[in-house]
């Protein structure tokens, strides 16, 4: 049948085929939108009432699920541009111009295209010819209408859903471990009901303070066999995923576990069809505490941000290279907190043969001035020193103590695997408990609860068998023996390191063992701070004097007019020593006196006499 067709139609325009363009912007707006795409889909309609046949007519509908603000890639969108460059789209139909695009821009483009192949466009059964300017004219109108309308829903639907989040109503979805409740003027969390999801939170915070690393959490996981849960995007069914490194990590870093609710860390900017997510001042954010209640406590949730941060800091730490600095990958800059790169000397501009650890910092970057840079070997040699002490034989009764913290590990994982077979245990008992009561002529009933029991009794018996044929190894505890030949290595590890044999690598591997992190301060022209951070946990502080330190000082002597062997001498008295770790002579304040100039006259002169080689500072 046809209708009245308006008379834009042409017959040249019913020969070609009729495109009907539709698109909803998100995956979850394609489940919950039925009725608008019901109202999309009718759109077909017309050019079946207008005289076009069934099977001229081109369905553009892959979009759907995809937004059309610019910067997506909206493959059927240009399938049509495409078709309709080709000459072969006599008309294009869609229910909104917001349907088409939300950016005028985009719009104009299809406009555009439309016009130089004669293309009707018909908007919910209104008809554009984009080659009448009077249309052309409303079109574009309406186009900037849809995109400043677009554009002003979305900031009222942002301001709306602040505010909510300000009075204190959670706007955004829970994580996994609470459900959403619609509770007086807006909804609030409430911890899932479902008792295993409740259970699986708690172990991962429980497992992490008890293990202490991410990855064993993940590996215990694992070993027992326990999934995590998971609400599936959008419907938010329970799902149960294996677990990985990421899903663990969310959950320990995420405060809503402490109480604690989050809101508006990332806005669209600019507001509007164009814009795109950027993070917002913390000082922004909507941070309330006491919305709901926690699964751990803040401060045990503070500990376990304070450990992922140190554990992070060694992860970061690579493996050193095959270099011989001893500190590589371990040094961090105390300006800038970077971490310091060796660099060792180039063969023909740096005749010293001296690595050093230097902070790029800001200069990689911005192109500022160094920040940090030390003499290698004066930095490893403190901290030889500092690791050689540290293993010295009283020190090693505080590491043999370390095994005891092994063993309450061990039990604890012992006594959470019991806890798991009770549970197991008491369930099946209770259900047994509950076939005997049911009523044997509601079969359905029955039936459930007999496969249930029958689940129950099988996980008893696959955590039996685990206990059984996976026994825990208890930790060893050292004997008599080792604890002597532990002493014994400690005793004579002075003499070890110095071995010719013993390479760098065991050197460093003993270093990495011992030293988290060595933090590098330069508080004076003279001086640095090093502060060692121990595995530990302990930091000790230790003063560093700059190679050329002497130097300044053996100036401010000379200025007071002091002979070149009393300069040198207090200089011994204060400890200064060359960059080769000898004393300073006299010899050598008056060569560095002469070529600085600074000395008094009669100095130089004996300087001068003596005749110094210049190879003596270089
Ligand atoms: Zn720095």
């Amino acid at each position: 049948m046809i209708d009245t067709r308006p008379i834009q139609i042409k017959s040249h325009h019913l020969k070609r085929k009729a495109g009907v363009y539709e698109r909803v912007s998100t995956p979850r707006q394609v489940e919950e939108s039925v009725g608008s795409i019901a109202h999309q889909a009718n759109q077909k309609e017309y050019p079946l009432r207008w005289g076009w046949r069934p099977d001229q007519i081109d369905l553009y509908l892959g979009d759907l699920g995809v937004s059309a603000s610019g910067g997506v890639s909206r493959p059927d969108w240009q399938r049509l541009l495409r078709d309709i460059a080709n000459g072969e789209v006599g008309a294009v139909f869609s229910s909104d111009h917001s349907r088409l695009s939300r950016l005028a821009a985009t719009f104009e483009t299809l406009l555009e295209v439309c016009c130089a192949n004669d293309t009707l466009l018909v908007i919910d059964g209104v008809i554009v010819n984009p080659n009448d300017p009077n249309d052309r004219f409303m079109a574009r109108i309406r186009a900037n209408f849809a995109e400043f309308e677009n554009a002003h829903r979305t900031d009222r639907m942002r301001k709306a859903r602040l505010a909510k989040a300000k009075e204190g109503y959670p706007v955004s979805r829970p994580p996994i471990g609470y459900i959403a409740m619609q509770k007086g003027k807006g909804r609030h969390w409430i911890k899932d009901p479902n008792p295993q999801v409740r259970q699986r939170i708690l172990e991962i915070f429980s497992q992490y303070e008890l293990l202490g690393s991410l990855r064993k959490v993940l590996m215990w996981l694992r070993e027992h066999d326990l999934k995590l849960p998971s609400h599936a995007r959008g419907a938010g069914e329970l799902q149960w995923k294996n677990p990985s490194h990421l899903a663990i990590y969310g959950i320990l870093t995420n405060p809503a576990y402490c109480g604690l609710y989050r809101y508006g860390r990332t806005e669209c900017w600019p507001t509007g069809a164009r814009g795109k997510a950027r993070p917002v001042p913390k000082e922004r954010w909507i941070v309330k505490p006491g919305l709901h209640s926690g699964y751990i406590t803040v401060a045990a949730w503070n500990r376990i941000q304070e450990r992922l941060r140190s554990n992070r800091i060694m992860d970061n730490n690579q493996p050193g290279g095959s270099g011989n600095a001893l500190c590589q990958g371990r040094v961090t800059c105390g300006a800038c907190e970077r971490r310091l790169q060796t660099r060792y000397p180039a063969r023909r501009s740096d005749k010293s043969g001296r690595k050093k650890y230097v902070c790029w910092g800001a200069n990689a970057q911005y192109g500022e001035p160094k920040c940090i840079q030390i003499d290698g070997d004066i930095l490893d040699a403190l901290v030889a020193r500092e690791v050689l002490r540290a293993f010295a034989p009283t020190d090693v009764e505080t590491i043999l103590l370390a095994a005891d913290d092994m063993n309450a590990g061990y039990t604890a994982l012992q006594r959470q695997r019991e806890d798991e077979l009770e549970r197991a245990r008491s369930r099946a008992q209770l259900l047994k408990a509950h076939v005997l009561q049911v009523d044997p002529s509601k079969r359905l009933a029955t039936a459930e609860l007999h496969k249930d029991l029958d689940e129950a009794l099988v996980q008893v018996q696959e955590l039996e068998r685990r206990n059984r044929e996976q026994p825990l190894t208890p930790p060893l505890r050292p004997t008599r023996e080792v604890i002597e030949e532990i002493r014994q290595l400690a005793a004579d590890l002075p003499n070890l390191w110095a071995d010719p044999a013993t390479t760098n690598e065991h050197r460093r591997r003993l270093v990495r063992l011992a030293v988290r992190q060595i933090r590098v301060i330069s508080i004076s022209p003279t001086s640095w701070e090093v502060d060692i951070a121990w595995a530990s946990g302990a930091v000790t502080r230790n003063a560093l004097l700059r190679p050329w330190a002497w130097r300044a000082a053996a100036r401010e002597l000379a200025a007071q007019g002091l002979t070149a062997a009393s300069i040198a001498e207090a200089l011994t008295r204060r400890g200064f020593k060359t960059r080769e770790d000898s004393p300073v002579t006299a010899r050598l304040v008056q060569c560095f006196l002469f070529r600085s100039q600074t000395g008094h006259p009669a100095q130089l002169k004996s300087a001068r006499r003596s005749n110094a080689g210049a190879d003596l500072w270089l």
